[in-house]
C-alpha cells in the first residue's frame, strides 16, 4: 500500500462547517505514504497491537483518520521494562555514537519533513505552513542534542587536602517517562527525547490521544536512524485508559524520571505520582503570558508581535499572549492597527488549503472555553470589536475584546483559542502588578523604546521567558521552561541534558602525591 487516503463526502462537510469559505466544501485526503503512518505500538523495537484500537479524527471535520493501538498498563509495562534493559547497553555507548544516531534521526526528519507535517495538520488541526514549521523546529532538537551529546563534560574540583583528588562525574538518570500534549505532536516529544538520548537515557513516550500519529512516524524514522531497540518505546493510547498507563510510567520503580508537558493541573497529578518512589520531574505546564505595550513603543512593531504570539496554532500554545496590557496613550490607536491587521491577515479552513491561517481548535471542549470567556467578558463590560462567535465544529472566530477588566475570566486563566483581551494600563507599576498577578510565569512580551525601562520591566516580569520587541521566542539554542506554577526545569539549550543526568561525586583518596 503506496498511500493512505481518508475522504469524506460534501453533503457532511457542509453540515460541519457553515459559515467557512466555501473553498472548504472539498475533499480532505491525508496522503502520507502507509510507512508513515504507523498505528500500532512500538516497544522494544516491535511494532505491537493491544487488544483494542482508539480513533484518531481530523480536528477540521471528525473525520476518522486511522485507528490506533489503545494500549493499557501492561503494554506500558512492557515498554517500560525493553526500555530498562535497553539502558544497560545505551548508557555504556560512546558519546560520539549517540551524537551519530541523533544526527540520523534529524536527516530523516527533515528527509520525511513534508509528509510529517501532513500528519501534524490532519491530526491537530494546524496549517501546513505552521505544521512545516513545527517540524523544522522539532529536528533543530534532535540536531542541537546530537551536538550537546559530545559536550556532556564532568569537573575535576580543587581538594582542601593534599591527599585527594575530587571528581564529578556525569551519568543518565535511567528510564525516562515522556508525556506529551497535543498541540505541538512532534516538538514536545524531540525537545525530550533528544535531550534524554543524548545523555545515554533511554523513553517510553505516551502521546496525547488526539496526536498519535506523529509519535508513532517519529519512531518509525528512529527505527530506521539505526537507534536500537528499546532505547525509544511509544504507547499511545485513548484518554481513558490513559490514567492506568499513566499510573504505570510515573510510578514504576524501574522509570527514574518523569517529562512531562502539559496542564499544570495534569502536572500536579503526576508530581504526586512522581513523590511515591522520589523520582526525578520536569514539568513544562500551563502559561498565561502577559503582552505588555508601554506607550513609548513602536506599534506597528507590537501588531505585528501580538499577531504572532496570539494566533499560531490558532492561540493553542502554552506562549501565546493570553492577556494584553496597552497603556493609555496609544490604546486606541493599537486596537485600531490590530483589528486591521486580524482582518488583512487570518484566513479560517482546513489546515492543508494553502491561505488557511487559523486551523479549528482541537475539540469541541476547547472552543466551548473561549466562547464562555468571551460571554463573561461582554457580561462584565468588555466590548466585542471583533469576532465572538463559534462556527460549526470547532472552529472559533478570531476575536478582539476591548476594556477588559481583571475580573473577568479570561484575565485569570488560559484561554487557549484566538481570543485577545485588552485592558487599558496607566503606569509601568499598574501593568506589572496585573502581569505578575497570578499563579503561572512561562512566557511574557513587552514592547517599548525606552532602554530603562527594558531592563526594569525585564528583571521584574516573573516568567521564565521574556520576548522584548519580539513576538516568537522559541529556539533550540535557548532554555525554555516557566516558572511559578508553570513549572520545574528547562528543555533544549545547554541545559536540556542536566534534566536526564546525576552528578556523581568521586572521592579519590589517599594518594601519595
Ligand atoms: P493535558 O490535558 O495536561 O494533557 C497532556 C498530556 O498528559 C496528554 O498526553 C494527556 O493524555 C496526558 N495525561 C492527562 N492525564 C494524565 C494522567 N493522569 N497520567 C498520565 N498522563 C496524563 O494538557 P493538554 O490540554 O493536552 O495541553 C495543553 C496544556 O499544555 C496547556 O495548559 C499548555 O499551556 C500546556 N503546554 C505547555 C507547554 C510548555 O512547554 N510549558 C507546551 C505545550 C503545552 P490524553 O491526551 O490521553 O488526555
Amino acid at each position: 500500500m503506496s498511500a493512505v487516503g481518508v475522504l469524506r463526502s460534501r453533503r457532511v462537510l457542509r453540515q460541519l462547517l457553515p459559515g467557512l469559505p466555501a473553498s472548504l466544501t472539498r475533499h480532505y485526503t491525508l496522503d502520507v505514504p502507509a510507512p508513515l503512518l504507523r498505528t500500532q505500538a512500538y516497544v522494544d523495537g516491535r511494532w505491537v497491537s493491544a487488544a483494542s484500537v482508539f480513533p484518531v479524527l481530523d480536528p477540521a471535520t471528525g473525520q476518522e483518520l486511522a485507528r490506533v493501538s489503545d494500549c493499557g498498563p501492561g503494554e506500558a509495562k512492557q515498554a517500560v521494562e525493553a526500555a530498562h534493559r535497553a539502558f544497560r547497553s545505551w548508557r555504556d555507548t560512546t558519546a560520539k555514537e549517540r551524537s551519530v544516531l541523533l544526527r540520523r534521526w534529524f536527516d530523516l526528519l527533515v528527509l520525511h519533513r513534508e509528509d510529517l507535517a501532513k500528519l501534524i495538520t490532519f491530526e491537530c488541526g494546524k496549517p501546513l505552513r505552521e505544521s512545516l514549521g513545527e517540524v523544522v523546529y522539532s529536528a533543530s532538537f534532535l540536531d542541537w542534542f546530537s551536538e550537546e551529546a559530545r559536550r556532556i563534560y564532568g569537573d575535576i574540583v580543587p581538594p582542601s587536602v593534599r591527599d585527594r583528588k575530587l571528581l564529578l562525574l556525569k551519568q543518565p538518570v535511567g528510564v525516562a517517562s515522556i508525556i506529551t500534549p497535543w498541540n505541538f505532536p512532534s516538538a514536545m516529544i524531540t525537545r525530550k527525547v533528544g535531550a534524554a538520548l543524548a545523555a545515554g537515557c533511554t523513553v517510553v513516550v505516551k502521546p496525547a490521544e488526539d496526536t498519535p500519529l506523529s509519535a508513532l512516524a517519529l519512531a518509525e524514522l528512529a527505527e530506521r536512524a539505526g537507534i536500537p531497540p528499546g532505547v525509544v518505546n511509544v504507547v499511545p493510547c485513548s484518554r481513558d485508559r490513559t490514567p492506568s498507563v499513566g499510573q504505570v510510567l510515573c510510578s514504576d520503580p524501574m522509570v527514574a524520571k518523569i517529562s512531562f508537558t502539559g496542564s499544570t493541573a495534569t502536572g500536579k497529578v503526576l508530581l504526586k505520582m512522581a513523590a511515591d518512589s522520589v523520582k526525578r520531574v520536569s514539568m513544562e505546564l500551563g502559561g498565561h503570558a502577559p503582552f505588555i505595550v508601554f506607550d513609548s513603543a513602536d506599534v506597528d512593531m507590537a501588531v505585528g508581535g501580538a499577531m504572532a504570539s496570539k494566533f499560531r496554532n490558532s492561540g493553542q500554545t502554552c506562549v501565546c499572549s493570553n492577556r494584553f496590557l496597552v497603556q493609555s496613550g496609544i490604546y486606541d490607536l493599537f486596537l485600531d492597527k490590530l483589528g486591521r491587521a486580524m482582518d488583512a491577515e487570518l484566513r479560517l479552513g482546513h489546515g492543508s488549503e494553502p491561505g488557511t491561517t487559523q486551523g479549528p481548535l482541537i475539540n469541541s471542549r476547547a472552543a466551548e472555553k473561549v466562547v464562555h470567556h468571551v460571554s463573561d467578558a461582554v457580561s462584565r463590560g468588555a466590548r466585542l470589536l471583533k469576532g465572538g462567535t463559534r462556527l460549526s465544529g470547532s472552529f472559533m472566530e478570531p476575536t478582539l475584546l476591548a476594556d477588559v477588566t481583571t475580573d473577568m475570566l479570561c484575565t485569570k486563566e488560559e484561554t487557549f483559542g484566538p481570543l485577545v483581551p485588552v485592558i487599558r494600563f496607566e503606569t509601568e507599576e499598574e501593568a506589572l502588578a496585573v502581569a505578575n498577578g497570578t499563579n503561572v510565569g512561562l512566557a511574557g512580551y513587552f514592547y517599548s523604546q525606552d532602554v530603562s525601562q527594558i531592563w526594569r520591566v525585564a528583571e521584574a516580569l516573573e516568567v521564565g521567558i521574556v520576548g522584548v520587541n519580539e513576538g516568537l521566542l522559541s529556539a533550540p539554542e535557548a532554555p525554555f521552561g516557566g516558572v511559578k506554577e508553570s513549572g520545574l526545569g528547562r528543555e533544549g539549550s545547554k541545559y536540556g541534558v542536566d534534566e536526564y543526568l546525576e552528578v556523581k561525586y568521586m572521592c579519590f583518596g589517599g594518594l601519595k602525591l
